[in-house]
């Protein structure tokens, strides 16, 4: 497994990261994660050589740092990094964000972490993160050994990034990276404003919450054609792990077929060549003209309080999209069977506009707009 090493960070980190965001359930409820599966996975991992493992305070519903504490501790502490994020936009109190690192170390039953993120910094949890002096806070934690790295996730704008990234001394940020959003949410601007600052970048999202994995026909034709032995996620994250400057690309794995995949393209890792990289490109290119909705299945944006899965709806919509941009016939078909798989409570035409979850998009998608286009495709 490739590791890189960072002068601030003291350590060598995998290059590939495992996210505790995706594991696999037992049922349909976020938090009911299938132990004996995800913790095959965990050691798979480990024994591969991945050391750096992501959790969040709202992953799983708040029982990913669960599973975190009782999967990666049956291995040696100085087999894993364990890095999680303080879920800042829901605080009220330095108090509040005191009790739950407490409450974090508990059910990660560990002392220390190695890495702690402000988690989303976008505007909102940025002006609270200052009201409540968040850095000054966890910085103490820091300088007491509670914590070894001190950085935050980003999903905000670029002029906003820059703001944050030059408050403080950050050790490392968490930005969105992958082919298709280099320019699309502006990743690239993101990206060169941490190196500029050797702030070491950790990669979130690099197959775009599975979406790169599953490309629209002509964009998959195109990769397939350039090497019809690596699957479509490797491309995705050998593009993220191959940019300087890098410390870890992090995937949300959820069966071992992912996990070996990933170690396969980390082990002996090959950077994009200058003609890879012009093939994504044309990647891409296909991809954005198949009209797609940029969701990534993060449910930052739920629950609606309709009850629309909002998540669901966009996925069966950019399914739809995907077949219609690879020409296939039955493109409205296959639509119509995704869409009536999801309850009729559940679908696009639920929505009242309420505009709740707007602003809590990562993605800058228009969620009610987004609706109001698949409720009207699927009413045709
Ligand atoms: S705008 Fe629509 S999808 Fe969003 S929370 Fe309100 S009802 Fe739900
Ligand atoms: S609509 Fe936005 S917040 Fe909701 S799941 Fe998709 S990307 Fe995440």
């Amino acid at each position: 497994m490739e590791k890189r090493t960072f002068k601030n960070i003291g350590k060598a980190i995998s290059l590939l990261g495992f996210g505790l965001m995706r594991l696999p359930l037992k049922g349909e409820s976020p938090g009911d994660i299938d132990y004996g599966p995800a913790e095959a996975m965990v050691d798979r991992a480990i024994e591969a050589g991945v050391n750096y493992f992501d959790t969040a305070w709202i992953y799983h519903a708040g029982q990913s740092e669960v599973f975190a504490g009782a999967a990666l501790n049956r291995h040696p502490r100085e087999k894993f990094n364990l890095a999680t994020k303080l879920w800042v936009r829901a605080l009220e109190s330095a108090d509040q964000a005191e009790r739950e690192f407490g409450q974090q170390l508990e059910k990660c039953k560990v002392n220390s972490f190695d890495f702690y993120l402000l988690h989303n910094l976008g505007e909102d949890a940025w002006d609270i993160a200052r009201k409540l002096r968040l850095y000054e806070l966890f910085n103490k934690k820091k300088e007491q050994g509670l914590i070894g790295n001190l950085g935050f996730s980003f999903h905000g704008s670029p002029d906003h990034l820059e703001r944050v990234a030059k408050e403080y001394d950050w050790d490392f940020a968490q930005i969105q990276v992958n082919y298709l959003d280099w320019d699309a949410i502006n990743a690239a601007r993101q990206y060169r404003i941490l190196t500029e600052r050797n702030i070491p970048v950790i990669v979130m999202e690099p197959v775009r919450g599975g979406a790169l994995a599953k490309l629209p026909t002509k964009a998959a034709e195109i990769l397939t054609d350039a090497d019809p032995t690596a699957s479509h996620s490797s491309w995705a994250v050998r593009y993220a792990a191959s940019l300087p400057g890098v410390m870890t690309v992090l995937s949300g794995m959820s069966n071992m077929e992912q996990v070996e995949d990933n170690v396969k393209t980390m082990t002996g890792f090959r950077p994009l060549s200058d003609g890879e990289r012009e093939t994504l490109e044309r990647a891409a290119t296909a991809y954005r003209s198949s009209g797609f909705i940029p969701c990534t299945s993060c449910r930052y944006c739920t629950p609606c309080p309709s009850g629309v899965d909002i998540p669901g709806v966009f996925a069966s919509y950019n399914r739809y999209r995907s077949e219609l941009a690879g020409a296939n016939p039955i493109a409205k078909m296959i639509f119509q069977m995704t869409y009536s798989s999801l309850v009729p409570s559940e679908q696009a035409h639920n929505c009242t506009s309420c505009e709740q979850c707007k602003t809590l998009c990562p993605q800058s998608i228009d969620i009610p707009r987004g609706m109001k286009e698949v409720a009207d495709f699927a009413a045709e």
